[in-house]
């Protein structure tokens, strides 16, 4: 038989077996026995339920609740069966004592849905939620004696929003793409600053050189002062250093340091945690955020989960910041260098400007001197340079609007002005150049509705250059200028049927001296500054200006005014200038790209100019895409008695060659299509034309520019401008070197052979061109003669030049004595000392380091090169080591003792960068690299490290000041390490 109690509170559940050996008869609800009807009916429902209830009966608001509430109410349960509520909850009281109240004394049921109560449940005053409903309980008599609470805790969903809030806070005011990294952090220390319940405090560190800064910080006083500014190594401080190392820790104690009351019932913070800020580099996070643990809630998973998306939040914005700000730096670093170019091109511009007029005058005087006429032949001349000196006139008058512009000295001097003719006239000015070009001009300017007023040279020259810019790059159809009046504004457009532009240029088409690379035109030359000065022009003159284009359909070009920026006042003081001579100007450049292959009459045989050995005449080929150059250059030629075709680029001058070889090609290296070294490379690359003499001219001045031509295989490579005398010499002596060659008994086919991909088995590492030469690996000649002075280095990258079998590879007595390289006491050569192929037994071979003298085939003395690589520990005391090698090597080849002291500078600096910044080195050696030839010594200085903080060493300091004020420096810098490379002329001063 079951008792009273056990079937009452039977059932099986864990809280009906504690009531049934509770001691009721000590409770005010007294023995079970006694219990009313209506007080058993309330037992059996709250225990028959699985969601969490508490009934409480009585004056005394004694408890009775199943097993789901007791694991609501944590370590209060058991001891809260049968007590009085308001002892169990007395710290969250206050909170429920009207709600209950309210429940029974309207006997209306309450509710709830997110009551935050104040729980002692866990060992800590913790903030918790709880849905809540209270329904008034009655006795058998229908008297309300106690309620039913049914609730279910939802402090994780609250807690879980709220928590949601701040990381979406954070996402919205971190939007690093506003602002620098700096005020980021400000702003998401702000954010979270507003969200104190779930992190008292915070601050972010940031990772600058070998410590940690801070770089904000919550609030201002207390936990500013008690928080370091800075950490460094080993620095045990708020487990600050051992988070920047990637480790979150734990920090207990708090409250030792700050009293900093907080949470949600202003309990003093007691823990704090310090989380990396994770980048890219696990063991190398960009900082550390500090943040203060709320005492109402327990360090629980989610709670540290949240802190470690709040760290990665942070960590995002910083990223995005850093990035931002990068751009930005980068963006005003060509904004300055477009200022500078601007100043630069401005103050050469006025001084070009003087001499240019006082030349411009007499040209124009001799030209049209009718007493005193110039003889054909002069005239000529006269009149190239008369165009040439207008051409660059032009150009300096652009620049020299672009600086009035950006000084907002420009101004429109509106006149009124017969826009429809003007345009009309200024078009036809192009007329006899497109027409040439076998396109159509089309022109369609009806009369205008109303009178306009502005400034006609600023029109001249956006016609002008729409013009020219269309002629430039239309090769098949029609040109059309229209300008047509409509409702709000008037349009000026310029339609071609030319290349085209492709979408990704647009944005920067307009942009100060944006070409598009690579794009087929008449003509390689421009500077970028066309369309730039036709925007600015345009909004000058108080419109805009855009263009429609498809890559290979065409382009147009409108240019809009609207009609009130054409009723202005206008300046009756200003007299029409020259009008027509900027577009008379660019027409006669335009007509130069148009100038079809030309070939000068024949020279009479025997004249000097013959090649004696076959009484032929010699006959050169000039290519270039300057008309005014190409005249020019065979004028000269021929006056020599040398028969001369030319051509405007460098797939012409193959197809020339291809028809009748001739015995010099005389190339620029700036053209159109097929440019010079282009060119040269596809005659090097094919049998027959592997011999054929090839001079490349050109205006790019520098070493790096004649090593390319030279290495590519050209015989010689002259900078412009040059003089007539010296560019003959040097067209002449590579004709003689060819000759030579023809004749010699040894010379095979007279030219080496054509480069190898791959050694030939056991040979040295194919030879590579100098690591910052062209990209493109440049088919240097492997001669069966040649001699190679290659020092392998951990690139693979070697020097390689070749001897010609007409001419000998002198090797200087200093190499027979043991290499600078080679005997270096601390150093190592790095790699074998490579050998060509077949070298002969009259050929010495050069051990690596060696000087060697090289002819070219015209016999002149071309270079003295050396390649010579070292490896040294790294090691500041390893500077004085590698100072003695290169010292060594350079004074071997008589480098002038100036020059030697400049390069053991900078060489010094660049090796103590090395040693100084180069982190946790895969291998702990610098090597060193020297490079001499064609007039340059190149050194090369590379670490295994990765430099911590790139742009140290060379954008600051002593270092940076030295290597740039002694040569050309560059600095590479990878994961993998950095090479430094310096530049330095063997001659300009010291000859
Ligand atoms: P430049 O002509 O001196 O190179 P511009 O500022 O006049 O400089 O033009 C910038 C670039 O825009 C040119 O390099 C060219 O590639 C492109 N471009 C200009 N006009 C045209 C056009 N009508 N058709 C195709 N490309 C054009």
């Amino acid at each position: 038989m079951t008792s009273p109690t056990e079937e009452l509170f039977g059932g099986g559940s864990a809280t009906g077996r504690l009531m049934a050996r509770l001691d009721w008869p000590a409770t005010p609800l007294g023995p079970v026995q006694s219990w009313p009807q209506s007080l058993r009916a309330a037992v059996r429902i709250v225990l028959s339920s699985r969601y969490p209830m508490l009934l409480l009966w009585g004056d005394q608001f004694t408890q009775l609740y199943n097993d789901a509430y007791s694991a609501l109410i944590g370590d209060k349960h058991p001891g809260a069966l049968g007590d009085d509520v308001r002892t169990t909850l007395a710290e969250g009281w206050d909170v429920l004592a009207p709600l209950i109240d309210d429940a029974m004394a309207t006997g209306v049921a309450s509710w709830v849905p997110a009551l935050q109560l104040l729980l002692d449940r866990s060992g800590y005053r913790e903030e918790a939620y709880f849905s809540v409903s209270h329904a008034p309980a009655r006795d058998d008599d229908g008297r309300t004696v106690g309620v039913f609470t049914v609730c279910s805790e939802v402090t994780e969903q609250v807690v879980g929003e709220r928590r949601l809030g701040l990381l979406r806070d954070l996402s919205v005011r971190g939007d690093g793409r506003t602002v620098d990294v700096a005020s980021t952090c400000a702003r998401l220390v702000e954010a979270i600053g507003g969200h104190r319940l779930d992190v008292p405090f915070a601050a972010i560190y940031l990772r600058e050189g070998t410590a940690l800064h801070r770089v904000a910080c919550t609030g201002d006083g207390p936990v500013a002062a008690v928080l370091p500014d800075v950490v460094v190594a080993g620095d045990p401080a708020w487990g600050l250093w051992a988070a920047g190392g990637g480790a979150t820790t734990e920090v207990h104690g708090v409250a030792q340091w700050i009293t900093l009351p907080a949470g949600a019932f202003d309990d003093p913070v007691a823990s704090a945690v310090a989380l990396p800020l994770p980048s890219a580099e696990a063991d190398q996070p960009l900082g550390v955020l500090v943040a203060g643990v709320s005492p109402s809630r327990a360090l629980d998973e989610a709670y540290r989960s949240f802190f470690h998306l709040l760290a990665q939040q942070v960590a995002v914005a910083v990223r995005n910041a850093r990035a931002y700000e990068e751009e930005r730096r980068r963006a005003e670093a060509l904004a300055e260098l477009d200022r500078v170019k601007t100043s630069f091109f401005t103050n050469v511009s006025h001084e070009f400007r003087t001499p240019l007029t006082l030349m411009l005058g007499p040209l124009t005087d001799a030209l049209a001197d009718e007493r005193h006429p110039l003889p054909p032949e002069q005239r000529e001349r006269v009149d190239t340079a008369r165009r040439n000196a207008t051409r660059l006139l032009t150009l300096v008058n652009s620049l020299l609007t672009f600086s009035s512009l950006e000084a907002g000295r420009a101004r429109s001097q509106a006149r009124q002005v017969d826009l429809p003719e003007l345009t009309a006239e200024l078009a036809g000015v192009f007329r006899s150049a497109v027409e040439r070009a076998g396109l159509r001009l089309e022109v369609d300017c009806p009369p205008l509705p109303r009178p306009v007023a502005l400034d006609p040279a600023n029109w001249e020259r956006i016609v002008t250059n729409l013009l020219s810019n269309a002629l430039k790059h239309t090769f098949v159809g029609r040109i059309s200028v229209g300008l047509h009046a409509h409702p709000t504004e008037l349009r000026l457009t310029v339609a071609d049927t030319g290349i085209g532009i492709a979408e990704e240029e647009m944005p920067r088409l307009f942009e100060r001296f944006h070409r598009v690379d690579g794009a087929r035109s008449r003509s390689h030359e421009g500077t970028g500054i066309g369309l730039a000065l036709v925007g600015e022009l345009a909004r000058l003159e108080g419109g805009d200006v855009r263009v429609d284009s498809q890559v290979g359909r065409g382009s147009t070009f409108t240019v809009a005014l609207p009609w009130s920026a054409l009723h202005r006042g206008t300046d009756d003081t200003v007299v029409a200038g020259d009008l027509g001579d900027t577009a008379r100007a660019a027409a006669q450049e335009a007509s130069g790209w148009l100038v079809d292959p030309v070939r000068p009459e024949p020279v009479e045989e025997g004249s000097p100019g013959t090649l004696p050995d076959d009484g032929r005449s010699v006959r050169i080929l000039v290519a270039d895409d300057n008309a005014d150059m190409r005249a020019y250059l065979a004028r000269l030629l021929t006056a020599q008695g040398w028969r001369v075709d030319t051509v405007g680029n460098g797939r012409q001058a193959l197809d020339a060659i291809r028809r009748n070889a001739p015995d010099l090609v005389l190339t620029d290296v700036m053209m159109p299509e097929v440019d010079g070294f282009a060119l040269v490379r596809t005659l090097r690359g094919q049998p027959d034309t592997r011999a054929l003499p090839v001079v490349v001219l050109s205006a790019r001045a520098g070493a790096d520019a004649a090593v390319e031509g030279l290495d590519l295989g050209a015989d010689d490579y002259v900078v412009k401008p040059f003089t007539a005398a010296d560019l003959v010499a040097r067209v002449r002596a590579t004709l003689e070197g060819a000759r030579r060659r023809l004749r010699a008994p040894d010379a095979e086919d007279g030219r080496p052979e054509p480069p190898r991909s791959t050694p030939p088995a056991g040979a040295a590492p194919s030879p590579a061109p100098p690591a910052t030469g062209p990209a493109e690996a440049a088919p240097a000649r492997t001669a069966p003669d040649s001699v190679r002075s290659s020092t392998g280095t951990a690139e693979g990258a070697s020097v390689e030049v070749a001897a010609d079998p007409a001419a000998r590879a002198v090797v200087p007595a200093s190499s027979e004595v043991a290499p600078a390289g080679g005997a270096s006491s601390s150093g190592r050569v790095v790699g074998p000392a490579a050998v060509g192929p077949s070298a002969e037994g009259t050929r010495r071979a050069a051990p690596a380091g060696a000087p060697i003298t090289v002819r070219s085939p015209n016999g002149h003395e071309k270079a003295s090169v050396v390649d010579t690589a070292w490896s040294y520990p790294s090691e500041a005391v390893s500077a004085s080591a590698m100072r003695r090698d290169v010292r060594s090597s350079l004074e071997a080849l008589h480098v002038h003792p100036d020059v030697v002291q400049d390069l053991l500078v900078a060489a010094s600096e660049a090796f103590n960068n090395a040693v100084e910044h180069a982190q946790q080195p895969t291998r702990p050696e610098v090597r060193v690299r020297l490079q001499v030839g064609a007039g340059t010594a190149r050194l090369t200085v590379r670490d295994f490290g990765a430099w911590r903080d790139r742009r140290s060493a060379m954008d600051r300091g002593r270092g940076a000041t030295l290597m740039n004020a002694f040569g050309d420096v560059r600095l590479m810098s990878t994961a993998s390490g950095t090479t430094v490379t310096i530049e330095r002329r063997l001659t300009d001063d010291h000859s």
